[in-house]
């Protein structure tokens, strides 16, 4: 069985004291009995307080890294910092890191390979553009974005991979994929894991939809058959909403 996953990725918001009362009101709300996985991945510099006050429930995450382990480039983040802070997961090829800071789908494979060496879980996102979508080139970009983010991935590695769909014209924009669209793109990123690996191996990896989630709508999209998970962004700041979206099976 695949445990539903549901996160959160606060992008550059909250400020230090913001972030701590969020954990704190989450922590109160969620027993650790709840039948979800649950994952915030907040800004940098204060990863290591929220790590000390996460309880059991939650997990933190890092919104980046670098591909190296340590070097010359001002400004980074070393992938061996982000482990000694105790963050358990890192989140690889965000859409807005790939439009703005020029990642590519080879830096995602060398991210996903520095997460596996540091003993980092890592949700690795793919997604096509508009463009994309009505040239109908959905299945061709997102089989090659996700066959370049595996390569030399085992296949013993390969089951604790997060693999998060966020079309891009979905991201910040109150448009949410149909059920259908979403559904159906997830199950293409399960056939490209399978030809990769093996059926048995598809069927152990989690695959995430992400793309203006809210309490509203992830009902519907969590009972369709290939989605494990959601990846959610402008509705994971509030902690009111996100509790909704953990609890979406009540
Ligand atoms: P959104 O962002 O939920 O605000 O659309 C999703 C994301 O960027 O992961």
């Amino acid at each position: 069985m695949r445990i539903p996953i549901i996160a959160g990725n606060w992008k550059m918001n909250k400020t230090k004291d913001e972030a701590v009362d969020f954990i704190y009101r989450i922590n109160r709300e969620v027993p650790n009995s709840a039948k979800v996985e649950t994952v915030i991945f907040a800004q940098s510099p204060y990863l290591k307080t929220l790590v000390k006050r996460q309880g059991d429930y939650l997990q933190i995450g890092a919104q980046n890294m670098h591909y190296e382990d340590n070097g010359a480039y001002t400004g980074e983040i070393s992938p061996v910092v982000v482990k000694s802070l105790g963050v358990t997961y890192i989140l690889i090829g965000h859409s807005e890191r790939k439009i703005y800071y020029n990642e590519t789908d080879e830096t995602v494979n060398l991210k996903l390979q520095a997460a596996f060496r540091n003993s980092l879980k890592a949700i690795v996102c793919v997604g096509e553009s508009l463009k994309d979508r009505e040239g109908n080139k959905t299945t061709a970009v997102i089989t090659k974005q996700v066959e370049s983010a595996l390569k030399g991935i085992t296949a013993k590695q390969v089951e604790n991979v997060v693999l998060a769909y966020e079309p891009i014209w979905a991201i910040g924009t109150g448009k949410t994929a149909t059920t259908s669209i979403a559904n159906d793109t997830c199950g293409v990123i399960r056939s490209v894991i399978e030809k990769l690996y093996s059926l048995e191996v598809a069927n152990k990896v989690r695959i995430q939809y992400g793309g203006s989630v809210k309490p509203s709508n992830i009902k519907q999209l969590m009972a369709e058959e290939q989605i494990d998970g959601v990846l959610v962004g402008g509705a994971s700041l509030n902690s009111e909403d996100f509790l909704q979206l953990i609890y979406y099976q009540n």
